[in-house]
């Protein structure tokens, strides 16, 4: 039978740690302040703002709102970020994506100064965490890395493999299991043999963003599965991935969804709102 790796429970474990951690930071006179730009109105993206900052609220992170109309010019947010760069009572930046299609998302994520980029998108901290150096690292992918520490299973040493290369999940999730000794193996749409070599998994990361697309047939027994995906199935509920059900019995541990890996997301990114300040 396997055992719920309880996202949420360990996300307001460490929402309790930062809000101790703040609390020193402003007894030393230094405050943390995140800047959120949105640009458009996509309501999914105003759900995600609007929970990135009641949790910034909640741990006592100040936080700037900037609103953007979906028409806006890229230079427009460009100076926006510009500006925000150069403000001293500003930690972080956050710029929610997806971008309308006339911006360049690349260009706009490379304008956040790489001191203030909490998402960690940005080609220098995607670059430190390839070369094993400091800096900020993509918060879904490391909110896994801890989700893991916290239920005490051991990557070292371990088969790992990660189903999905994305900039944001897949390819920084492999760098950390990495860097936490695990042997890593990346699956993607063009991978020969995919439920072979997820099976050969100990933990097995997906981020396919396809809906309950993982079966027990590309589950070892006794395996980590680590649940990425979001979606809404016909009945309007959310499901991952992972095909949970058919799972879970043969698992040894797995992320629900929801109430796994998206919590620990928006954890991470309270953390690196810290961390930028310390
Ligand atoms: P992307 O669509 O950017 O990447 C999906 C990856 O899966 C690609 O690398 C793709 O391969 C691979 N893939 C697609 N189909 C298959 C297949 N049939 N077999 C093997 N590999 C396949 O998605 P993201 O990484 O951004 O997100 C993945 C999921 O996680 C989504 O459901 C998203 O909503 C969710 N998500 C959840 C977060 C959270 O906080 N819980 C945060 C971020 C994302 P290829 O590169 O060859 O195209």
């Amino acid at each position: 039978m396997g055992k719920i790796i309880d996202g949420k429970k360990i996300s307001e474990q460490m929402k309790e740690e930062l809000k101790d951690k703040v609390e020193k930071l402003k007894a030393q006179g230094k405050k943390v302040t995140l800047a959120v730009v949105q640009v458009g109105d996509d309501p999914a993206s105003s759900v995600y703002v609007n929970n990135k900052k009641k949790t910034c609220a909640y741990i006592g992170i100040g936080s700037l709102s900037y609103e953007l109309s979906k028409e806006a010019k890229e230079e427009e947010l460009l100076s926006l970020i510009e500006e925000l760069n150069g403000r001293e009572d500003v930690n972080g930046i956050l710029v929610q994506l997806p971008l309308p299609p006339h911006m360049d998302e690349q260009k706009v994520i490379g304008a956040i100064s790489p001191k203030k980029d909490v998402d960690g998108f940005h080609p220098f901290n995607v670059g430190a965490l390839s070369i094993g150096q400091k800096g900020f690292v993509s918060c879904t992918p490391a909110g896994i890395i801890e989700l893991l520490k916290r239920s005490c299973i051991e990557i070292e040493g371990k088969e790992c493999v990660v189903i999905g290369r994305s900039n944001i999940v897949g390819k920084p999730m492999a760098l950390l299991l990495l860097r936490e000794n695990g042997t890593v193996t990346i699956a993607h749409s063009k991978t020969k043999n995919l439920k072979e070599i997820a099976k050969r998994a100990d933990i097995l990361i997906v981020a396919v963003g396809k809906a309950k697309m993982i079966t027990k047939e590309y589950v070892k027994e006794g395996a980590v599965v680590i649940d990425v995906g979001i979606h809404r199935n016909e009945q309007n509920k959310l499901c991952g991935d992972v095909d949970y059900e058919d799972v879970f019995p043969i698992c040894s541990a797995l992320t629900p969804v929801p109430g796994g890996v998206g919590p620990m997301t928006i954890a991470m990114l309270m953390n690196n709102c810290v961390e930028s300040v310390l």
